[in-house]
């Protein structure tokens, strides 16, 4: 990676009006740096750690031969500014930092992120004082990737696994975990070196047990990673039924019942409609396919474009049948569509008479999840059983179906749960080839493929190329 010993600056806050923006310089060399472009009562760059300073930030001198003294006129000034001094190691990156907070707005920031370029600096690429942090060694890799879910973060739910994450929560339990994998793999490796002295290679009981309970916590991390993916981020609930059947009466109850979402993204387009809100700390965005009701046959017409492909991206299908009327043709088809999916049917229109049974429409399904809920758009009626229904099919389990959020500690971010598949899938078979009696080398080789599989979540073995992908979802400035 190039580059790493350059100061580097950015702006650290979001554009647009405000009543402060601040730019900040990390680097070897930043406060003298930034004394270029400061004028208060001391020298950053003799500043002690840890200190506010106001001043002005100014346009930096060009640098020539020495001016007779008294010849120079006053540096240009750009905005009145409080500059804060974080002395290494006490930073964000550990290294010399220098943030200035200057007036909110587009100028005054850009303006002052200029004269620090002028003066030197570098402008950082997205998530380099993070990735700066990471290589420093005060955040690991799953603790920086927190940071960028931290920022992105659209439900209270999401907000608290990123800071469980952040405060290392994960990455501890799974330090852990490592450290017991480590421990099985020495004893393993002790006994191959020392066949004879310790009595054969066989791995003893004890062992096997242990490498099966540590596979074992895998696979419940494993397990809660499906909702806590959805809780970091999103999911898709698709709406899809007959025409009449009453998608859009229930699509508007919905969102009446829920907290929705305020985005600035408004997501209604010529053939879809889309809104946000909340479900079970999953923020949903669910889409009607109402709207689109051209060319005759609608099955076919879900069966084009902006609707299948909706479809297709769903996490969850929500079937809008009319209850008071016999199944068609139509209904079948529109089961086929939504086979191998997650499934919530809504018998609507209970209010007119309960003609269909349940039964009749489960039976039209294959066998993934699903829920089949009665409910009238007209008078509300089980309405308010809809939500605990998809946040269940969203992987929720029953209790956090009816509020809470996700388990602290899970693997929700995709990189985690694959790495983490892995050493799963790694650690059962060291246990099976040490029951079976295989060679101790068989089951070392596995251990420290399952180890390395787990020390890659937090960082500890992690190639360039990753570190570039992963910090390319940061911001600039982050
Ligand atoms: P869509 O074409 O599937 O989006 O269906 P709409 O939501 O536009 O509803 C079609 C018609 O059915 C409208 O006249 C609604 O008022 C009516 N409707 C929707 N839900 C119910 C319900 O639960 N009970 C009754 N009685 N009518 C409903």
């Amino acid at each position: 990676m190039d580059g790493l010993d350059d100061v580097i600056a950015a702006i650290a806050t979001a554009p647009g009006a405000a009543g402060l923006a601040v730019v900040r310089a990390s680097g070897a060399g930043a406060l003298a740096l930034a004394d270029q472009v400061f004028r208060g009562g001391a020298r950053l760059a003799e500043a002690a750690a840890q200190t506010l300073h106001h001043g002005w930030a100014v346009w930096p001198e060009e640098p020539g031969p020495a001016r007779t003294p008294g010849s120079a006129s006053p540096p240009r000034r750009l905005d009145e500014v409080v500059a804060a001094v974080f002395r290494a190691p006490r930073s964000y990156t550990r290294e010399d930092v220098v943030e200035i907070s200057c007036h909110g707005g587009r100028l005054p920031a850009q303006r002052v992120l200029a004269a620090l370029l002028r003066a030197g600096a570098r402008l950082a690429r997205p998530g380099e004082f993070t990735l700066r942090a990471f290589l420093s060694g005060r955040l690991d890799l799953a603790q920086a990737e927190a940071v960028a879910d931290l920022i992105h973060a659209e439900t209270r739910a999401a907000h608290e696994l990123a800071l469980a994450q952040l405060a290392g929560g994960l990455s501890r339990r799974l330090d852990a975990l490592e450290e017991r994998v480590a421990d099985a793999l020495a004893e393993v490796e002790a006994r191959v070196d020392f066949a004879e002295d310790v009595g054969g290679v066989e791995v003893p009981e004890r062992i096997v047990a242990e490498i099966e309970a540590v596979a074992a916590t895998l696979a419940q991390l494993l397990a809660s990673g499906a909702y806590a993916r959805a809780v970091r981020e999103g999911a898709r609930v698709v709406m899809v039924g007959r025409p009449n059947v009453g998608k859009s009466s229930l699509f508007n109850a919905l969102l009446g019942e829920e907290r929705s979402i305020v985005t600035p993204h408004p997501g209604t387009t010529r053939d879809l409609v889309n809104e946000r809100l909340e479900i079970a700390g999953v923020p949903v965005t669910l889409v009607d396919t109402a709207g689109w009701r051209e060319g005759g046959d609608a099955v076919e017409s879900i069966g084009v474009g902006r609707a299948r492909d909706a479809l297709e991206r769903a996490a969850v299908a929500l079937w809008v049948v009319d209850r008071s009327v016999a199944l068609e043709e139509e209904d079948r088809r529109i089961a086929q569509r939504i086979a191998g999916r997650p499934a919530l049917v809504a018998l609507n229109k209970s209010d007119l008479g309960q003609g269909l049974e349940p039964a009749a429409v489960g039976a039209l399904l294959d066998g993934a999840p699903r829920r089949v809920v009665a409910v009238s758009a007209a008078t509300g009626e089980g309405v308010g059983a809809l939500a605990p229904a998809l946040a269940a099919l969203l992987g929720a389990g029953e209790e956090r179906a009816l509020g809470g959020g996700p388990p602290e500690l899970s693997a929700g971010n995709p990189r985690h749960a694959e790495s983490l598949q892995r050493a799963h899938a790694a650690l059962e078979r060291a246990a099976q080839a040490a029951r079976a009696g295989e060679p101790g080398e068989i089951v070392a080789l596995e251990l420290r493929e399952g180890r390395a599989a787990i020390g890659e979540v937090t960082g500890r073995a992690v190639s360039d190329d990753l570190l570039e992908r992963i910090f390319q979802r940061f911001c600039v400035g982050k």
